[in-house]
């Protein structure tokens, strides 16, 4: 008998209705022979009105208390989905992050898993029940303070126990039908992916694809763990995420022989820009500045410095922050002006990246060419760039993005001729 880890987004239990037709699924799998852990977030958008509903209360929303409360999210979630089971007539137990063994460091709002111990949930399921797991919350092995492992974290909560409990399949049900070339929700003729690598699919959630988070397929890459992400709402199989095509793919049609050129494309709203005006061109400058933003435990993306003026000897640093971060960004640099040196600080919200993904990009020489030339065609003014070995990305204006992703998509030929991709629920929010 094979263990199966479920995960159900946010999208798949927004109602009661939701609820039902979920458990009613897991059953299915049960009935099939197999042992079921479920992992579920929080019902709909509540994540997101717990939010505004802190900031209500409080400018500074974060911290010990915020976890608490984000937490209650999916606690909600958790025992209902249980309740749907047992009146489906089958065994089912609800466990917190913490109960589940999810052990974290006690960052609150972004918490590291550092060790799971299922143990409560192994004896669960081996007495014959449904195990529902809380996503995206854990204990600080510390502090025993409960912690949250940062937005969209129950994609990793699902992994991380998938690896512990050693199970067959890590499965990720949400409201599209896979992995697509870009987001359903921007192109309609994105087409779904079969199977992608965990490279070009770290790529992709790094870029800003919230399908499924960067952390939960980093984690996935380290234990070999393959994912299987598709709806809740359709029964279609999805898209498989793995280190080999052979190694879970069960998809239709004809087994990929190798990478895809362009995996697909991928973009971001979340991000804003900060531009540090008038900095003296010498050596210390930008690790002065990078120094002030790295304590302030803010993650920069994007970095680029202009050539400096000759007249003056100045130049500019632009660099990309999550908008979240962008007040404590700011007024850190305000505090460090005088011993940085620089003239003024810009900061611009109003931007989007759109990045193109594919580890076919290494050994192809046109596409950087082919990308641009879309970009341009459409329309669209580039204001950073940044490249790997397998991504491109710019920043645009953010009113530019759709029309962006769509011609970038067209112009590598990735439109689907047949079907238009489905979105099954959601807000997109
Ligand atoms: P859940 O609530 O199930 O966690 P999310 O909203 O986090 O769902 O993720 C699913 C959403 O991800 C889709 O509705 C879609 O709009 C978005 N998305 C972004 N990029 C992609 C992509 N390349 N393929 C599929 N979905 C994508
Ligand atoms: N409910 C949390 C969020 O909205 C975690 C998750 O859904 O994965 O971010
Ligand atoms: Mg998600």
């Amino acid at each position: 008998m094979g263990l199966v880890v479920q995960k159900y987004g946010g999208s798949s239990v927004a109602d009661a209705e939701g609820i039902k037709r979920v458990a009613k699924r897991i059953v299915e799998t049960k009935k099939n022979g197999n042992q079921v852990v479920v992992v579920v977030s929080a019902m709909g958008d509540t994540t997101d009105e717990l939010i505004d509903l802190a900031g209500e209360v409080s400018p500074v929303a974060d911290g010990r208390e915020f976890d608490m409360l984000l937490t209650a999210g999916e606690r909600i979630s958790m025992a209902l989905l249980a309740m749907a089971i047992k009146s489906l007539g089958h065994e089912a137990q609800s466990f917190t992050g913490s109960q589940a063994g999810l052990i974290t460091d006690s960052t609150h709002n972004k918490a590291r898993i550092i060790d799971v111990t299922p143990g409560r949930i192994k004896s669960s399921v081996d007495e014959g029940n449904i195990a529902i797991v809380a996503g995206f919350q854990g204990v600080s092995q510390d502090s025993k303070d409960i912690t949250t492992l940062g937005r969209g974290g129950s994609d990793t909560t699902a992994v991380a126990l998938a690896a512990a409990l050693d199970a067959e399949v890590c499965e990720i049900y949400t409201d599209v039908d896979g992995v697509f070339t870009a987001d359903p929700r921007v192109v309609k003729s994105a087409r779904k992916i079969d199977w992608i690598s965990f490279e070009d699919m770290l790529e992709l959630a790094s870029s800003g694809s919230k399908v499924l988070l960067h952390r939960c397929v980093e984690y996935a890459r380290r234990y070999n763990i393959p994912i299987h992400v598709r709806s809740s709402f359709s029964g279609l199989s999805g898209t498989w995420v793995s280190s080999e095509p052979q190694g879970g793919y069960s998809g239709q049609g004809e087994m990929p022989v190798e990478q895809a050129l362009i995996s697909g494309v991928a973009h971001d709203t979340s991000e804003a820009k900060v531009t540090v005006v008038g900095v003296p061109d010498k050596p210390g400058e930008a690790a002065a500045i990078f120094r002030v933003i790295a304590d302030a435990e803010i993650n920069v993306d994007m970095v680029v410095q202009n050539v400096s003026a000759a007249s003056t000897g100045l130049t500019d640093i632009s660099f990309t922050l999550p908008k979240s971060d962008g007040k404590k960004a700011i007024s850190s640099l305000e505090k460090a002006k005088q011993k940085i040196g620089f003239a003024s600080l810009r900061y611009d919200d109003q931007i989007a990246k759109i990045s193109l993904v594919g580890a076919g990009m290494k050994t192809n020489p046109g596409v950087t060419a082919t990308f641009f030339d879309a970009l341009s065609n459409a329309g669209v003014n580039i204001e950073l760039i940044s490249t790997s070995e397998i991504r491109i990305s710019v920043v645009t204006r953010q009113d530019d993005v759709s029309e962006a992703v769509r011609a970038v998509h067209t112009a590598f030929g990735l439109d689907s001729e047949s079907d238009e991709a489905v979105v099954y629920g959601g807000t997109g929010r």
